[in-house]
Parts: C-alpha cells; structure tokens; sequence
C-alpha cells in the first residue's frame, strides 16, 4: 500500500474516530465522513429547547480492556471523561460525544456526507452521495474503512458488488427514547432505575441533567428491546406519550412526574444483539474493511476496540 495516501473513514462514531486517531498517531493523512451533523454517532447528544441537552444514545461506558481503560483514564485526567452511573461506569463531559470529539481533534473531519457509493478505480476508491456527486473533492483513497452500522455498510457493498464475509450476520436491537425536562421534582432517588426483565416497557431511566457538566432537569427513558421492536414504526408523538405513561406508572418512580418538554427517538439499530466474534472486517490487498460494534459486541468499548483492530490490520499491510 502507498504510504502517501489518503485513508477514507466512513462513520465519526467512536469506531472510526479511534481508527483515524490510531492512523494519524502512525503517519496515515486520514478524512472522515460523516452523514450526521457532528461526530459521535450512538454515543449522542440532542439539543432541546433552549440550553436543553440529552444523552439520547449511549448512556455511559465501561473499560475492561487495559487500552480502552487507559484511553478513559486519560480523557478522565483532561476531564473529557468522569465516573457515572455506578462502580465503573463513565460517561463523556459535557456530553456523551465528547470522547469521540476529543480523537477526533485537528483531522479532517466533514459531517453532513452521507457517502452513498463506494468506486473501485485503478486500485483506488472514489466516494460518492447517492445521485452520484463526488465526495471529500473526488480525492482517489487508497483505503475505505466502514464503520456505519452493518445494514448500512451492507448496502454501500452491494452497491457496488462487493461483500465483507461475516457482515450480514450482525443483528441489533432497536430502542425508542424518551428525552424529557421535567418541572417538578426528580422522578427517582439515584441516578439510574435499570430493569432488565425482557417484557417491561420501561428498561432504562437516567437523571440525564445531574450526569457531570450536565445542567437542567433532564431525564432520558430507554425501552426495553423487545417493546421497543414491536411498536418500531410508530409515530414518535404517540410514543413519548405511551413511554411517558409508563414511566407514570413505575412503582419507585416519583409522580405524577411533571413534564414540560418530551420527545422520543428511534434507533433502528441501537444495541448489537448477534456479533461477528472477530476485532474487525478486512480484505487483504484492497483496503476495504468494516470496524464497528457489530464485531465484538454492544459495547461503546468493543466499538472502540474493533477501530483500533483495524486501524492496526490496515498498518500492518502497508509495512
Ligand atoms: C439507545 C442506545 C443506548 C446505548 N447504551 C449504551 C451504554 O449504556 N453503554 C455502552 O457501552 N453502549 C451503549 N450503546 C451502544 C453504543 O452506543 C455503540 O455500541 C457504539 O457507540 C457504536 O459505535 P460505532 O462507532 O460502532 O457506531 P456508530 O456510533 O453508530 O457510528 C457510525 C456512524 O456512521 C455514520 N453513518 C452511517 N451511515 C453513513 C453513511 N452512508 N455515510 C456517512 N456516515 C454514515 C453515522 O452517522 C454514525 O455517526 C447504546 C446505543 C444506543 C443506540
């Protein structure tokens, strides 16, 4: 592979953020894409009304692997990071995309580039929007690493007649979000209500507002998997208001909990149900390769890993 080009990096999640920041640290001129409207991808963050913030994607991480514990550490030292949530857990301050933000400082970063075809030309990629306007100038890539989701890494291979063995098989739940400011007081004693029963309603809730850095009366309310599935094409209104309702009836839930704003969210694609098993994708000899947590599981830290691996395979054929 040619040292002096460019590598594309399709996602600004933590998985790609951590590829380009591990082949930046090598020498590597990274860019990466992003459709969405800043990086961070699931580890998100929403704006409300007014100075209204809510983590409406990830809720906090945990560090088992020593590199991934050493990145928190650091980022905890630079406070990017703080403990949160209970023994181990850590969230990003002031926000769940600050850690993503912080690998990816000073690269070349474009958001709003929904890359929709992948072009394989004299042993170089070229990437596209899906009417065919050239992306990131129509620069000639020597390496394309995906790191959207496996349904949409899928359809941009296809698009283009190619195929990432063992991608097809990732399978993730979905999961409707309930963000909420509330005027009266806290709805829960601490700082989480965690149910892992697979047939409640009502898996998750967080004081989001009194996370660190965090300012504002705030909740943010998870449903469980298997609800969230069966009422996944709902309108988003009807759902706030069915979630809300839930919520209202939890029995160690403070009521009536007073609402000012709300609004749901769906993620088609929120938490890996069936992983690859392997650090990541790669197809020796042509750049092309897939990190995610569809590789190693629905962990903010697999994702985190599976971009380093890859990161780390695409080195190593350039050696
Ligand atoms: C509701 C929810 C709760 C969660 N809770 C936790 C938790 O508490 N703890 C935990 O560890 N994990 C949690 N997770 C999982 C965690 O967020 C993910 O495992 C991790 O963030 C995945 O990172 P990633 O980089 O693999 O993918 P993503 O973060 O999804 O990044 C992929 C990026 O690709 C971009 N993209 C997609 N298609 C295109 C395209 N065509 N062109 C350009 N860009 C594109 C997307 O915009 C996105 O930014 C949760 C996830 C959700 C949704």
């Amino acid at each position: 592979m040619d040292r002096d080009d460019t590598i594309a990096i399709i996602g600004a999640g933590i998985a790609g953020a951590a590829a380009a920041r591990r082949l930046h640290a090598a020498g590597r001129r990274v860019v990466v894409l992003d459709k969405g409207r800043g990086p961070g991808g699931r580890m998100a963050t929403r704006r409300g009304p007014g100075a209204l913030r809510f983590d409406h994607g990830a809720q906090y991480f945990t560090a088992r692997d020593p590199r991934f514990a050493a990145q928190v550490a650091e980022w905890a030292a630079r406070g990017v990071a703080a403990p949160w949530g209970g023994p181990g857990r850590s969230v990003g301050v002031p926000g769940m995309t600050a850690p993503v933000r912080d690998l990816l400082a000073g690269l070349d970063v474009q958001c709003g580039r929904a890359v929709g075809r992948l072009v394989r030309e004299d042993r170089r990629w070229r990437l596209a929007e899906a009417d065919g306007a050239a992306l990131a100038g129509g620069a000639a890539f020597t390496a394309v690493l995906l790191t959207c989701p496996a349904p949409q890494s899928l359809a941009l291979l296809a698009g283009a007649g190619l195929d990432l063995p063992g991608l097809a098989e990732v399978r993730y739940a979905p999961c409707w979000t309930l963000m909420l400011a509330h005027d009266g007081p806290p709805p829960l004693d601490g700082p989480v209500r965690e149910n892992r029963d697979p047939d409640a309603t009502i898996a998750w809730v967080a004081q989001d507002g009194a996370k660190p850095g965090r300012e504002g009366a705030t909740v943010v309310v998870q449903a469980a998997p298997a609800w969230s599935r069966a009422h996944l094409e709902e309108d988003a209104a009807d759902i706030a208001e069915r979630l809300l309702d839930a919520l209202r009836d939890l029995p160690d839930v403070a009521g009536p909990v007073t609402v000012g704003h709300r609004a749901a969210h769906r993620w088609r694609y929120a938490r890996v149900e069936r992983a690859i098993g392997e650090p990541c994708l790669y197809a020796p000899g042509t750049g092309l390769g897939f990190a995610g947590d569809g590789c190693l599981g629905p962990r903010v830290e697999s994702a985190y890993l599976s971009g380093l691996a890859l990161a780390e395979r695409v080195l190593a054929e350039s050696v």
